[in-house]
């Protein structure tokens, strides 16, 4: 027998057999309870880091435990593989990014194999797969034939070099998380779901749920966003517009002394024309960064209808 513990004979030794015995399969057993556990499909970004290592551990000794306890364990994984980082990086590193996505996948699988995991890897799924996206395309039409997505023009965060729009989180001080270029606002055509329709159900859902710190369902709750109070139409002065504002305080109305439009407002331009705001609203939205941005609003008098 040998001194040492020969970690790359003996693991990969077991690790063949455990594949070829398929000892993580999966099948249907309607005798066993079901649990499935899924802790993230990681997004295909080059290797497995610790913070993987770390995460995937934990659901495996889950896994282990409830499979031992008898019950039919799904523990599944795959690649959140599509995105524009994938684009990025592949322009970076002048290749295709469905070439750069698969050998990443390649690469990451055979580190999570190292780790023997206990996943059923014939359940393994690519997001980037036509196999796996056709559904997600099947499920985009039958939201948008029962009216649930809609299209709208809308400003985003953009970066340029990047040639992607970024989450507010993704804009530092009005530069680009990834690349360190100023980020601009820039009016696209989007698609929008209409998450307000279920704004009370997922309120509800947010207190049935057991176990989770109270914070990250107060955070859970301020993210629906869902307040309630009335639209309130103001007359514009010398003009046939009206300005709709949602207050959730209309008892305070009559102590409204003015009112501010966003510069991406569609009524900033009309209603500036030939006052002495013209020029300073005027500016082209693309040269104003977010955060000046609400510098630039426009201020009126309000007139209660
Ligand atoms: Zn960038």
């Amino acid at each position: 027998m040998e001194e040492r513990y020969t970690s790359d004979v003996i693991e990969s030794k077991w690790q063949k057999s455990w594949e070829d015995a398929k000892i993580y399969k999966i099948s249907d057993d309607p005798e066993k309870v079901k649990y499935y556990l899924l802790e993230m499909f990681p997004y295909p970004s080059g290797k497995i880091h610790i913070g993987h290592v770390r995460n995937y551990t934990i659901g495996d000794v889950v896994a282990r435990y409830k499979h031992m306890k008898g019950f039919n364990v799904l523990h599944p994984m795959g690649w959140d593989a599509f995105g524009m980082p994938a684009e990025n990086a592949a322009i970076a590193n002048q290749t295709h990014p469905a070439r750069w996505t698969y050998e990443n996948i390649d690469a990451m699988r055979r580190q999570l194999k190292q780790m023997g995991f206990s996943y059923d890897w014939d359940r393994e799924i690519a997001t980037c797969r036509p196999e796996y996206y056709r559904w997600e395309q099947w499920l985009f039409l039958k939201m948008y034939e029962k009216e649930m997505v809609y299209r709208k023009e809308s400003y985003v965060n953009w970066c340029e070099p990047c040639q992607t729009v970024l989450a507010n989180e993704q804009v530092e001080a009005g530069m680009c998380w990834r690349c360190g270029n100023p980020v601009r606002q820039k009016k696209l055509a989007q698609w929008f779901f209409r998450i307000t329709d279920y704004a009370e159900d997922l309120l509800v859902h947010c207190d049935l749920l057991p176990g989770w710190p109270e914070k990250v369902v107060a955070m859970q709750k301020n993210w629906i966003g869902k307040s309630i109070g009335a639209e309130i139409r103001f007359a514009v002065e010398n003009s046939s517009e009206e300005i709709v504002v949602f207050t959730t305080r209309q008892d305070t109305i009559f102590g409204a002394t003015f009112m501010c439009l966003a510069p991406e407002h569609p009524m900033v331009q009309k209603l500036s024309k030939g006052t002495s705001q013209e020029k300073k609203v005027y500016l082209p939205v693309h040269g104003v960064s977010i955060h000046s941005a609400a510098e630039k609003c426009l201020f009126i008098p309000p007139i209660l209808l």
